[in-house]
């Protein structure tokens, strides 16, 4: 793995930066923008935009960055969408400061710049209804026809925008089309709509238009208003860069951005596009667009991420032209070795088993001393009560034990992390059920703190928690959402590849008595199960609720090698 504390490894971007700097190209500034258009909450894929983008501007010095959303679709953009971008990348630790832009400011420019390519000849009003441009545009393979309004005189063309503008005519009827060449090569050449009559309100400019111009013109023009240096974006505007590229040059802008495209993060078993995320939230398949299973950057954040995981995470994946599919595994190593470092460890049992310790005095309670990060002693210690009924993990027990299971078993004697060593003695099974529902043992006084006066050695160490201190909690084992590398790409619906097994919720897990307080400052290491955190939405001193961020190890290769290899 790369080091991410020293100096950023470069990627094909920061070249071209950093040689435009050398050059002092566009006077020494830097100045790029994220623009999200408010549609969807942002996911993992926009953090590898944001973090590009902002980063870009941050290290080099007088960098800016703006975040400007491209809201130039007035059906489908809401205000909710706006305040989850903003405070997304704010989470994320980034700043655009007062550099706050919406396109829809840009409006009446924009509407002048249409203006303006009209008078030069260089646009025209168009009346063939939607299937007819379809048809004049030719394909791939033949060259398209000249649409028979694209000889109108200016003055007619200044008209009917004017009129367009007015409100005078139906969606549909009329849209205004560059003039540029319907038997280019290239499909977004031959004369691109630039605006298009819709009805609709818009979320900030309300009933003022009923004309909205396209993405493509809108976008170059922005950035040029904007004074954007690097106009960085996905491959799938390669294409679309001579577009970008043609309106800039016949405007005559003074300020004429670079178009640099990337290639865009796909993540496996997983899903990066907010028209998909948005069904998995319309048809309920997840609670919410912060639900913790989601890529969302709020479902993320909500599982217990934090942002440093996700900006090393994206610098680890780094920025190149050629697409990919980056290892959902990399996200999980990336959170994994964050809270490695930072969570403090606490003893929690999750699916927890009886353990009555018979010769303990029944009225007796100890306060133990526990470290909080046995690797770093600079985190301090704490105490946890020990008495004479504890549970364990259910899974930390077995009957009849194979030779090599190390914990608690009739007979075997194990050590309890911080406390003392137990034997099992005998079981109280279920008269029903058959099921071990109380463990007896004894315990042997003399090995307080884990270790006997004989050097006796045990092999197991299990986590417990005191019946009598414990505090409940519900806990939430995340999975995968997909059960699926790509659940993308073989044409079927993504839906059907949903893992049903994605969420587990855990009730009446005994925690430590500390995690009583526990609140979504912090994130915690269950020690031998993995990172927790508490829910921001569902957690409550009441009702303690934990979301698992990810287990210790990556036990999904494991599971899935061994599911390839048993078909
Ligand atoms: P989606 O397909 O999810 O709707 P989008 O590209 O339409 O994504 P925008 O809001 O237009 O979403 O994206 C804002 C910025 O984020 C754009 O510059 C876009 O190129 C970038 N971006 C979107 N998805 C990804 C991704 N998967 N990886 C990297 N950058 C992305
Ligand atoms: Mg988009």
């Amino acid at each position: 793995m790369p080091n991410t504390d020293s100096a950023p490894p470069s990627n094909f971007i920061r070249t071209i930066v950093a040689r435009d700097l050398s050059e002092d190209k566009n006077n020494g500034r830097i100045v790029t923008r994220f623009p999200p258009e408010p549609n969807g909450y942002l996911h993992i894929g926009h953090a590898k935009s944001i973090c590009l983008n902002f980063g870009i501007a941050a290290e080099n010095r007088g960098g800016l960055c703006n975040l400007r959303f491209d809201d130039t679709n007035p059906s489908k953009e809401e205000v909710e969408y706006v305040e989850s971008i903003k405070q997304d990348v704010r989470w994320l630790g980034f700043d655009w400061g007062d550099r706050l832009h919406y396109a829809s400011d840009y409006f009446e420019k924009l509407y002048q710049f249409a203006v303006e390519l009209i008078k030069m000849g260089k646009a025209y009003v168009c009346s063939l209804t939607a299937e007819e441009v379809k048809k004049y545009r030719g394909t791939l393979t033949e060259t398209g026809t000249d649409s028979p309004y694209r000889t109108r005189s200016v003055e007619e063309n200044l008209d009917l925008f004017e009129r367009m503008r007015k409100g005078e005519f139906e969606d549909g009827t009329h849209v205004l089309r560059a003039k540029i060449d319907m038997t280019s090569p290239n499909l977004n050449m031959r004369d691109p709509a630039i605006y298009r009559i819709k009805k609709t309100s818009h979320h900030r400019t309300g009933d003022t238009w009923c004309i909205y111009p396209m993405y493509d013109f809108t976008h170059c023009l922005s950035d040029s208003i904007e004074g954007i240096t690097h106009s960085l974006c996905t491959l799938e505007f390669e294409d679309h860069r001579p577009l970008y590229d043609w309106f800039l040059d016949e405007l005559n802008v003074d300020c004429h951005p670079q178009q640099i495209e990337f290639a865009r993060l796909n993540l496996s078993f997983s899903i990066t596009s907010k028209r998909k995320l948005l069904r998995l939230v319309e048809e309920d398949r997840v609670s919410s667009w912060d639900d913790p299973r989601m890529p969302t950057i709020s479902g993320i954040r909500r599982r217990g991420y934090t942002p440093e995981s996700i900006r090393n995470f994206c610098e680890r994946i780094s920025v190149a032209k050629k697409k990919s599919v980056v290892d959902i595994g990399l996200l999980e190593y990336s959170i994994r070795e964050n809270l490695n470092e930072q969570a403090p460890r606490v003893l929690a049992v999750l699916r927890p088993l009886k353990v009555i310790i018979d010769n303990y005095p029944e009225d007796q309670t100890e306060e133990l001393d526990a470290l909080n990060h046995p690797q770093n002693p600079d985190m301090g210690t704490r105490k946890i009560p020990f008495s004479r009924e504890i549970y364990i993990e259910r899974d930390d027990f077995l009957e009849d034990p194979p030779k090599k299971f190390f914990r608690l078993a009739p007979g075997r004697e194990v050590r309890l992390r911080y406390a003392y060593y137990i034997t099992c003695e005998r079981i109280i099974k279920d008269e029903q059920t058959g099921d071990v529902i109380e463990v007896h043992c004894t315990y042997d006084p003399e090995s307080r703190g884990g270790s006997t006066p004989d050097g006796r050695k045990v092999k197991g160490t299990i986590h417990w928690a005191s019946a009598a201190h414990c505090v409940n909690a519900d806990v939430r084992l995340y999975e995968r959402l997909f059960n699926k590398e790509n659940p993308d790409s073989d044409g079927s619906d993504f839906t059907e590849y949903l893992n049903p097994d994605s969420l587990e919720t855990l009730t009446e897990c005994k925690l430590e008595p500390g995690l009583a307080h526990a609140t979504p400052d912090t994130r915690f290491q269950f020690e031998r199960l993995g990172y927790f955190y508490p829910d921001p939405v569902d957690s409550s001193e009441k009702a303690l609720v934990f979301n698992r961020i990810v287990t210790l190890r990556d036990s999904w290769a494991k599971i899935t090698k061994k599911n390839l290899s048993s078909k």
